[in-house]
């Protein structure tokens, strides 16, 4: 496959397209992030050099598809290089807030038996540039971006080295220059990507999805727990507080019968001892083909107000995104398809 530019930090395009003066590179790298489609639009870069690059390609992969929902939410479907496809969401809060939902992997492998992604198993990590140009599309279409949450397809800590690249890229203070503290890494919960994230320094924010504190309970919804017990996983959370100071949040996805009882509420009261963790209600969103149901308000409610009383942080997260199948768990498209309209999505 090309080489991604979208990918490069500014030393390395300088070295890729053999620019000099070095400072050609971090003049390009921003008009990469400017949203720049091709080399003739970087009116600064002197003509003989444009006209020699002008067969390059700055992005590597296209929008096949895009919806909205009525509440803001927007998702987008990419075409990736080698002709995979991926997904990507936009979700505005009430303050008109936007924040990018990026993908790590095309599909996934941890077959959480709750998500639609993973029906689809791994088709292969994601580069670097692939994600950062995930946040592109977005901000090409839908204006500029402040937050980046890594919940779209995947599991950002199994494509660590590539995730990191795309955090330091999109960080970059000649490019998107988005705050660390407005990135979020969303993890099954793999213990030692967990301690790898907490020793890289980088101050981004770390969610866990529990979803039980009950081990059987948590292995049959999330087989990944097969190979990490609860008790490492805290331990790994433990781990990450001590070097980080940081509270970090545990996804909670309650689902109609199968999590929300009193009692589910008491365990997860045992798991936070010591933590400093808020929990995040993500109500199950249909997902069909997937023997579960959604629970209603009533539950929701109760199950947030044990919480409560139990002295548990707790937010709710609210559904977006649904009429688009961009909410949480949701998201899979069909691979090779010349449609990708015509998906298994849910
Ligand atoms: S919930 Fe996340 S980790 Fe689990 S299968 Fe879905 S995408 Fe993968």
């Amino acid at each position: 496959m090309e080489a991604v530019l979208s990918g490069m930090m500014p030393d390395e395009l300088a070295r890729e397209l053999s620019l000099k003066p070095s400072f050609r590179g971090r003049q390009i790298f921003e008009w990469i992030h400017k949203g720049a489609l091709s080399f003739s639009e970087m009116t600064n870069i002197p003509l003989e050099f444009r006209d020699s690059l002008k067969d390059k390609k700055i992005l590597s992969s296209e929008v096949s598809l895009e919806s909205a929902s009525e509440d803001g939410t927007a998702k987008i479907t990419i075409k990736l290089q080698d002709n995979s496809f991926i997904e990507s969401v936009l979700l505005v809060d009430e303050n008109d807030r936007k924040t990018a939902c990026l993908s790590s992997q095309a599909g996934c492998a941890m077959g959480c038996t709750f998500c639609k992604t993973a029906t689809m198993g791994l088709i292969r990590n994601l580069s670097a540039g692939e994600i950062v140009e995930q946040f592109l599309h977005l901000q090409r279409k839908y204006g500029n971006i402040s937050n980046i949450v890594f919940m779209g397809m995947g599991e950002p800590l199994a494509n660590f080295a590539e995730v990191l690249k795309s955090i330091r890229i999109l960080h970059h203070p000649l490019g998107q220059n988005i705050g660390h503290r407005k990135i979020t890494i969303s993890t099954s919960g793999l213990t030692s990507g967990i301690r790898e994230l907490a020793e890289t320094g980088i101050p981004v924010r770390l969610a866990v999805s529990l979803i039980s504190a009950e081990s059987d309970l948590r292995l049959k919804l999330m087989p990944v727990a097969g190979k990490e017990s609860l008790k490492q996983l805290k331990e790994s959370i433990l781990y990450f507080q001590e070097k980080t100071k940081k509270r970090i949040t545990l996804e909670y996805v309650l689902i109609g019968g199968i999590n929300d009882k009193k009692e589910d509420a008491v365990k997860l009261r045992h798991f936070v001892n010591n933590l400093k963790v808020i929990v995040n209600i993500i109500p199950w969103n249909p997902v069909d083909d997937l023997p579960y149901r959604e629970p209603d308000e009533e539950t929701i409610s109760s199950f947030i107000s044990t919480l409560e009383d139990l002295s548990i942080p707790v937010t709710k997260r609210y559904r977006k995104g649904r009429s688009v199948n961009g909410a949480c768990g949701q998201l899979a498209v069909l691979q090779n398809s010349p449609d990708p309209s015509d998906s298994g999505r849910a």
